[in-house]
């Protein structure tokens, strides 16, 4: 299996068949397991393989596929699937750290992992924040005694790209573990192990699933992180993924790199379409090669990602009303999907932000976020250039 090529472990690592051979994987809706003997059962309790079983907030078959999977696309050792994207970064974060330890994170993160890394604060883990596309700051923060350094490869929604492979470097020479936040390079364009991260952090309810249908995330390491860090923390938290979603997931990821390769090139033709336009004074996209940091995007992920941050003019009232024309874009807050998606940042996914820290983070009135789908790119575009006529 390590030998195939990603498009044929999207369809096939990790899959079990029962004794009854069916060829699309099985959901096992079953959160307990049947023993043998009581002696099986205390055997199973000391130390239990890759296909047995105790209790679905440990493990259960259909889950321990989406995670062999995932874990042969993205190159680590082993994965663990977990409730929701947000269970995935808080689980990867505290079940390494503890009071007085120190963590270094860059500042342009989505809302929910800001969040966490203030209940970190709360529990007396000291947490510094950079700039993360400065490596002169990740220098100055990084110091002997950090335990780990977290960062999105690609910020949300400014997106911006970090510079893994030398943040990698930086927290390794101090002992730091480096902790990829990875949403928005996906899967598909994914290096971060080869680029140096340790731990890659993904919410499957973006692009791996891909239509819209349930929550789920993933931490995919090390085996000694993952079984002996990760694992311990997630079971006994409650944070498991379900069967049904798993089942999803796998479903999804057979069709992730047609889709998302799709996903990318409409991101791109429609970034390239707007450069320029009027009624707009930022596109933000890393795949033009304007872009602050189109190098090193192309050097980590080949291409510029899905998404497309475009500053509409006239502020917010200027963003709602390009929102409100549009036809096929949805309004939505989700990001991945098969459909293009539209968020105003500034007023949904970002709205906690004290107004300052959002004009730190580049988040403006007018900025919207763009999540391109699979539909015809020139449909795509008269819509949005319908809409934007109407501001
Ligand atoms: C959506 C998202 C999350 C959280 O994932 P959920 O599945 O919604 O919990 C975390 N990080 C990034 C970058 C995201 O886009």
């Amino acid at each position: 299996m390590n030998e195939w090529k990603t498009r044929t472990k999207l369809v096939h690592a990790g899959a079990r068949r029962s004794q009854y051979g069916e060829m699309s994987e099985a959901i096992f809706v079953t959160q307990g397991f049947v023993y043998d003997s009581a002696e099986q059962a205390e055997a199973r309790f000391i130390e239990s393989g890759p296909d047995e079983f105790i209790y679905a907030r440990y493990g259960n078959p259909t889950v321990r596929m989406f995670e062999e999977r995932m874990a042969a696309i993205e190159g680590t050792e082993d994965a663990f699937a977990t409730a929701s994207g947000m269970a995935a970064v808080n689980g990867a974060l505290t079940s390494m750290l503890k009071a007085g330890d120190h963590v270094v994170a860059a500042r342009a993160l989505f809302g929910s992992c800001l969040y966490v890394l203030e209940i970190l604060g709360r529990f007396g883990v000291e947490v510094t924040l950079v700039n993360g596309t400065d490596l002169d700051q990740w220098r100055d923060a990084v110091r002997d005694g950090t335990k780990a350094v977290f960062l999105e490869s690609v910020s949300n929604p400014t997106l911006e790209v970090i510079d893994v492979r030398s943040v990698a470097e930086i927290a390794h020479a101090k002992g730091a573990t480096v902790i990829v936040d990875n949403v928005f390079a996906t899967p598909t364009f994914s290096k971060a192990v080869e680029l140096g991260a340790d731990v890659v952090v993904y919410s499957a309810t973006k692009h791996i699933d891909g239509s819209g249908r349930c929550l789920g995330g993933v931490v995919c390491g090390p085996r000694d992180y993952v079984r002996k860090v990760f694992e311990p923390y997630l079971k006994h938290t409650g944070g498991a993924m379900s069967p049904f979603n798993a089942w999803v997931m796998l479903k999804g990821m057979e069709t992730l790199d047609l889709r998302v390769r799709q996903q990318a090139a409409n991101a791109h033709a429609i970034a390239e379409a707007l450069e320029g336009h009027e009624k707009l004074s930022r596109v933000l996209f890393p795949g033009l090669p304007g872009h602050a940091q189109h190098a090193i995007a192309m050097e980590q992920m080949g291409a510029g990602g899905t998404v497309v941050s475009l500053d509409v003019a006239g502020g917010q009232a200027g963003a709602f009303r390009f929102l409100n024309a549009l036809e096929i874009v949805k309004i939505s807050n989700n990001l991945g999907d098969a459909k293009t998606i539209i968020t105003h940042p500034a007023t949904t996914t970002h709205q906690r932000l004290p107004p300052e820290q959002r004009t730190e983070l580049g988040i403006t009135p007018g900025l919207v976020r763009l999540s391109v789908g699979i539909e015809d790119v020139d449909d795509l575009l008269a819509d949005i250039r319908g809409a934007l006529a109407s501001v």
